[in-house]
């Protein structure tokens, strides 16, 4: 990583915590924001962040504090932050014409090698990239909030994106601390978001039905199944559930599996009396002013913070 420069573009919640796992991997960070100010904002809550992780004795890297900070700098102007780099990780508005216009000004002030990679939740790289002229060295890197801490980053291919780009974008994540993982072609939502719409649309249906109340469902994630989880996949799950693997797993509860797969019954509408209902009951257990959100992120960190230390 000595010298080797990338620019992020958007300087938000994800752009600056991009920025603070490529610090700590050694490279030089170059940020822009296109709202006047923003990027230097962003380098000051760095600071600060990166100085409170080191005397936390959480930062991550092997470079100190004020190393990982020597590094970093802001930029007004794109084509000067963009000197240089060998890779650009987009962290704009979720907004495709916006994501498609800054990856249009992107390309024409880097070289052909420049790698493009968007952060984006839930747009389509064959959308995102639609107006780039070389989609070849174009990925979506979709990381998991908050990055310093979920490692997790999905990568996906363009249908045209060459297996050399995926495999650069892949090092890097993981020369950088992130675990990241290969998706072998574009589908909506990707594999998490997929898997987690799954798991919020059966939660929701059973609060609905009256089948258990918010807490309890929470639980039944936060206490079973997020327990295994946070080491252990699904698949894993399986061969291990069985005494002699997956076939014997399957063998004694396929029939079990889609008979109850077959009762989950329609995509819930997430609105109406329900909605009413389950917003009431997780207000009364977290009200939703910012003072109580924000003392429960600032919990979910420091437990995520314990749970990385311990996955290390
Ligand atoms: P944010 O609103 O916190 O930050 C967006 C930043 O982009 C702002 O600072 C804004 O000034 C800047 N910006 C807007 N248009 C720009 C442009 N044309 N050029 C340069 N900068 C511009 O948003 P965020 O939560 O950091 O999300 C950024 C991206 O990351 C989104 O695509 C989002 O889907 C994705 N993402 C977010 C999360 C999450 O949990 N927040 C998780 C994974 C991925």
């Amino acid at each position: 990583s000595k010298g080797k420069i990338i620019t992020v573009v958007g300087s938000g919640l994800i752009g600056r915590s991009w920025a603070m796992v490529f610090l700590s991997g050694g490279y030089r960070v170059q940020i822009y924001d296109s709202q006047p100010g923003q990027a230097s904002r962003a380098i000051a809550e760095i600071r600060k962040q990166v100085e409170e992780l080191q005397n936390a004795q959480m930062l991550r890297g092997n470079l100190s504090a004020t190393e990982q900070l020597s590094l970093l700098s802001s930029h007004d102007d794109l084509s000067q932050a963009l000197e240089g780099a060998f890779f650009v990780q987009e962290c704009v508005f979720e907004d495709l014409q916006a994501k498609q216009t800054v990856f249009q000004s992107v390309e024409s002030h880097v070289g052909e090698d420049t790698i493009l990679s968007s952060s984006t939740s839930c747009l389509m790289p064959s959308n995102v990239f639609s107006l780039v002229q070389n989609p070849k060295r174009c990925i979506i890197s979709h990381p998991v909030n908050p990055p310093y801490y979920v490692r997790l980053v999905e990568l996906v291919p363009h249908p045209e994106t060459l297996p050399t780009a995926m495999d650069m974008a892949f090092e890097l994540m993981t020369e950088v601390g992130q675990a990241p993982v290969r998706l072998r072609k574009e589908i909506d939502g990707f594999a998490l978001n997929r898997v987690q719409y799954a798991i919020i649309a059966e939660c929701w249906r059973l609060v609905k039905d009256n089948v258990i109340s918010v807490k309890d469902i929470d639980l039944v994630m936060s206490e079973g199944l997020g327990m295994r989880y946070a080491f252990i996949g699904p698949v894993e799950t399986m061969h291990l559930n069985a005494p002699n693997g997956l076939e014997d797993y399957l063998g004694r509860y396929r029939d079990g599996i889609r008979r109850v797969l077959s009762s989950f019954g329609p995509i819930p509408e997430f609105d109406g009396e329900a909605a009413a209902r389950i917003n009431k009951e997780i207000c009364e257990l977290i009200p939703s002013d910012q003072e109580h959100l924000s003392a429960r992120r600032e919990r979910r960190d420091q437990l995520l913070m314990g749970l990385a230390k311990l996955k290390k």
